[in-house]
């Protein structure tokens, strides 16, 4: 080391400590992963239409939160393998978690992956086993947050994306004219069909397209050793499970990636977070896989998308420690559509209808006749939480909707910022988003009940969050 004269040693230290209060420390970050697999059983899974109880849970089930802290502004983004984490269980963690640490509430995303195998997350009125669920699931939250503040260090980060277009299909299909079913409201307005018979000549094209692209945050320490890995990809999940509980492939790909990155840092954390994947699964339908063990093709989709983002965080040529922070968000009030008187008397007289009755109305026209009487009662409006996150160049847009991956590529490509991903099933679940376009080609995912919301929810959404971008990057 070289010889350095003492009054010129203090007065670089009294310069290094009197820095401009305008000016950005150094990148910090910090990681936590807190298990929430349920204690109590049983349990129903609840991204099935018919939820059967298990016993058990395949693999476990997590928090993974990653805080990053610039010295003026902190968030933590937290990534819950869950159906769906409402609101009535995001806020008060992120309450709880803000006492403890000082991120202010606004600078919270709770998103879950969407797995379809893990319990109801919002069970006030629960089972003992749900209520008991949703005390850990909620603690877990607060615990990854505050774990991850603590454990900020000096770090850098970094993102890229690279497109893995063999996992992901639009699932809604137009099919020959008269193939598709009557719907549960006795409708034959439908010209699109969610999850048609595969390989079936009568398919004509997907109503929509995919987002192929798997993208990734990578953070490092200070020894350039990897701490961190978010990553996003449109794909609603995989499934196959026998009935157990699983976080399905996000879980695994969280299980692969420390391997993936060689030697990570100490405290490495990987999470997948759910991009915008309403419309889209993993199934081929026009050329369809060959038969898989439970679990095979989630490890097979798990794989795949650890080495995509493997590749993708290859491209990033420099890691930076200089990067700004910003986090965003609005509370929109959407209006709830509202069932028609018509609906409303024939959903009366369908649910009194016994067994025998119910095999001559449209498939899942008591489900629907249930919903709708549910949805008359709700207040005319509802108020979802939106959020944009810059870190560096890159953008983040979160919304608490199954969103259609219309949303997503449209934000992507009308962003300010270089890079951007969007985050689905963000504070809240509000049920599926589809375009106005979408609606008009009705199938599932615009059914009333299916879909909540006015029919032009996502055009006031986009218009909101690209608004927040514009205010972001300037
Ligand atoms: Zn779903």
């Amino acid at each position: 080391m070289k010889w350095i004269p003492s009054l010129l040693l203090t007065t670089l230290l009294v310069a290094a400590i009197a820095l401009p209060s305008s000016a950005r420390a150094e990148l910090q970050a910090g990681t936590a992963v807190v298990d929430i697999t349920p204690q109590q059983w049983p349990l129903a899974p609840r991204g099935s239409f018919t939820p059967r109880p298990t016993d058990s849970a395949h693999d476990p089930l997590k928090v993974r939160c990653l805080v990053l802290d610039d010295g003026k502004t902190s968030i933590a983004l937290a990534v819950v393998d869950s159906c769906m984490v409402h609101r009535d269980v995001a806020d008060p963690a992120k309450r709880q978690a803000s006492e403890a640490t000082g991120i202010p509430v606004e600078h919270m995303l709770v998103s879950a992956t969407h797995t379809h195998s893990a319990p109801f997350a919002n069970a006030q009125h629960g089972t003992p086993q749900e209520l008991a669920y949703q005390k850990r699931l909620l603690e877990g939250i607060v615990e990854a947050i505050v774990q991850a503040s603590k454990n900020r260090q000096p770090a850098r980060a970094g993102w890229s994306g690279y497109d893995l277009p063999d996992e992901v299909f639009n699932r809604r299909w137009f099919l020959k004219p008269g193939t598709v079913p009557t719907n549960p409201f006795g409708e034959d307005t439908d010209i699109v069909k969610m999850n048609p018979p595969r390989n079936n000549n009568i398919l004509i094209n997907p109503a929509g397209p995919t987002d192929p692209e798997v993208s990734v945050l990578h953070v490092v320490n200070a020894k350039g050793r990897s701490l961190a890995v978010l990553a996003n990809y449109s794909l609603h999940y995989v499934g196959n499970v026998a009935g157990q509980m699983s976080a399905d492939y996000f879980g695994e790909f969280s299980r692969l990636m420390p391997i993936r990155m060689g030697n990570p840092a100490e405290g490495f954390v990987a999470m997948m977070s759910n991009g915008t994947s309403g419309d889209i699964n993993n199934i081929n339908f026009r050329n369809p896989r060959p038969r898989r063990e439970p679990y095979e093709q989630i490890r097979i989709v798990a794989s795949k998308t650890a080495d995509a983002a493997t590749r993708a965080i290859r491209q990033i040529d420099s890691a930076s420690g200089d990067l700004t922070l910003d986090m965003k968000q609005r509370e929109i009030t959407l209006k709830h559509r509202v069932p028609t008187a018509e609906q409303i008397e024939r959903a009366k007289s369908i649910v009194k209808v016994d067994a025998e009755a119910e095999k001559k109305l449209p498939r899942l026209a008591k489900a629907y006749a249930i919903r709708t009487l549910k949805l008359a009662e709700e207040p005319p409006t509802t108020k979802v939480l939106i959020q944009t996150v810059r870190i560096g160049d890159l953008a983040i847009c979160t919304l608490p909707f199954e969103v259609f991956v219309e949303i997503g590529l449209e934000l992507k490509a009308k962003s300010p910022a270089a890079d951007t991903f969007v985050v689905s099933f963000g504070n809240g679940g509000y049920g599926y988003l589809p375009t106005p376009e979408q609606h008009q080609f009705g199938g599932y995912e615009t059914w009333l009940t299916t879909n909540k919301v006015q029919k032009d929810a996502s055009v006031i959404l986009v218009d909101n969050l690209l608004e927040m971008l514009g205010e972001m990057f300037p």
